[in-house]
C-alpha cells in the first residue's frame, strides 16, 4: 500500500482564530484532518503526519527549517512514495524554491500546499488542496517539488503568490502549469520535463546576507550603498524590463564599485512577471553589464534568492556563483 508523508509547518491551513488574530495552535490540524471522511476513501494514500514545533507563520520561516524540511524528507525517503508538505501561503514560492534545490535527483513527488481560509472554518479551499495534494503525492507522476493550489500544480521555483485574498492565490506567470485538478487530475506531460533521478542528493542551506532592491524612478543608490559592507553577500536588483535602471547619476557607479570592493554579488532579476532579464540590450543597463553583473533571466525573485542562499551556502567564489547562478539547476531558469 502506498503511503504518503505529510508533514504541517505552521500556516493559516492550521490556524484557529484568536483575540490577537489567527494563530497556528498545535495539534488542532490533526484534530480537524479526523472530520475529513474523503481521506479514508480508497483513493486517497494513506498517510503519517509528522507536525513541528513550533508551528509557524510562514513569514517566520528561516533556513532551519528549510533544513529541517529537507532533512525528514531525505531521511524517511524511502518509507514512503511522495511527501506533501503543509505551509503558510506567504513563503511558500521560497521555501518551494530552496526544496528544488537542496533536494536534487528527486525520482518522488514533493508538493506543498496550505489555504488561503482555515481548514475549519466555512468556505475553506484547504479540504480540496490537501486531498488532491495527497493524491498527486501517492500517484507519484512529478518528480520535483511542486505547488498545488487551486486545481492547479506549479513547478515550485516557477510559483509566486499573485493574490493575498483569492482561493487562486499562486500562479507561475514564465512556466506552464504541471497538472490540473478537473473531474481528473490532468498531467501536461510536455511541461513535466525533469526526469526521475537516480538518487537523493541532499545539500543544508545556511543563512547568507541578501538584500533585495527594487528600483523605482527617482531612486536614490547613496541611501543603499550605505547598506552594502563586507558583510552582504549578495545584492539583488529588481530592475524594469529586461534590466534596465536608472544610469544618469555618478550613485550608480559608487554602488556597484562599493559591491565590488566587498566582494558582494549584484545580480538582476526582472520587474516583469514573465520575460526574461538581458543585460546590455539597452544603454540603461550597459553599466551592469561592465559590472559583470550576474543576470537571473526568467527566474522569479523567490527563486533567485532561495538560489543564492544555496549557492553561497556551498561556498563558491563569485566567478562560480556567476555561472552556477546563470546554469539551469531545478528547471528555475529556461536557458
Ligand atoms: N500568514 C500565513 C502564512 O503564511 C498566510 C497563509 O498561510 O495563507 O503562514
Amino acid at each position: 500500500m502506498k503511503k504518503v508523508c505529510m508533514i504541517y509547518t505552521g500556516g493559516t491551513i492550521g490556524m484557529k482564530k484568536t483575540e490577537n488574530g489567527y494563530y497556528p495552535e498545535p495539534h488542532f490540524l490533526e484534530r480537524s484532518l479526523k472530520q475529513i471522511h474523503e481521506l479514508s476513501y480508497h483513493e486517497v494514500p494513506e498517510f503519517d503526519l509528522i507536525e513541528y514545533s513550533p508551528l509557524l507563520d510562514s513569514s517566520n520561516i528561516q533556513m532551519e527549517q528549510w533544513t529541517k524540511i529537507a532533512e525528514d524528507i531525505f531521511e524517511h525517503y524511502d518509507e514512503y512514495c511522495g511527501f506533501v508538505i503543509l505551509h503558510g501561503t506567504d513563503t511558500m514560492a521560497y521555501t518551494a524554491s530552496a526544496l528544488s534545490f537542496m533536494l536534487q535527483g528527486l525520482s518522488k513527488p514533493i508538493v506543498l500546499t496550505g489555504s488561503q481560509i482555515p481548514l475549519e472554518e466555512i468556505r475553506s479551499d484547504a479540504r480540496d488542496n490537501i486531498i488532491s495534494s495527497l493524491m498527486i503525492a501517492g500517484e507519484g507522476q512529478i518528480s520535483e517539488v511542486c505547488v498545488f493550489f487551486a486545481n492547479k500544480l506549479f513547478r515550485g521555483n516557477r510559483c509566486v503568490k499573485i493574490s493575498s485574498d483569492e482561493k487562486g492565490a499562486f500562479s507561475s506567470p514564465n512556466y506552464p502549469v504541471l497538472a490540473e485538478s478537473g473531474i481528473t487530475i490532468r498531467y501536461f506531460n510536455r511541461n513535466i520535463d525533469i526526469p526521475k533521478g537516480a538518487e537523493l542528493l541532499y545539500t543544508p542551506i545556511k543563512k547568507q546576507n541578501i538584500l533585495v532592491l527594487k528600483v523605482v524612478p527617482g531612486i536614490s543608490y547613496d541611501s543603499f550603498t550605505k547598506l552594502i559592507t563586507e558583510h552582504l553577500d549578495a545584492l539583488v536588483i529588481e530592475a524594469f524590463g529586461s534590466g534596465n535602471i536608472p544610469n544618469r547619476s555618478h550613485e550608480l557607479t559608487k554602488l556597484l564599485q562599493t559591491a565590488e570592493q566587498n566582494n558582494t554579488a549584484v545580480v538582476i532579476c526582472t520587474q516583469c512577471l514573465r520575460g526574461t532579464t538581458s543585460i546590455g540590450e539597452y544603454e540603461t543597463s550597459s553599466q551592469l553589464k561592465d559590472a559583470d553583473a550576474i543576470c537571473a533571466y526568467d527566474m522569479t525573485v523567490e527563486s533567485t534568492v532561495a538560489k543564492l542562499y544555496y549557492l553561497l551556502s556551498k561556498g563558491y567564489n563569485r566567478k562560480q556563483l556567476k555561472k552556477w547562478m546563470e546554469t539551469n539547476i531545478a528547471g528555475e531558469l529556461s536557458r
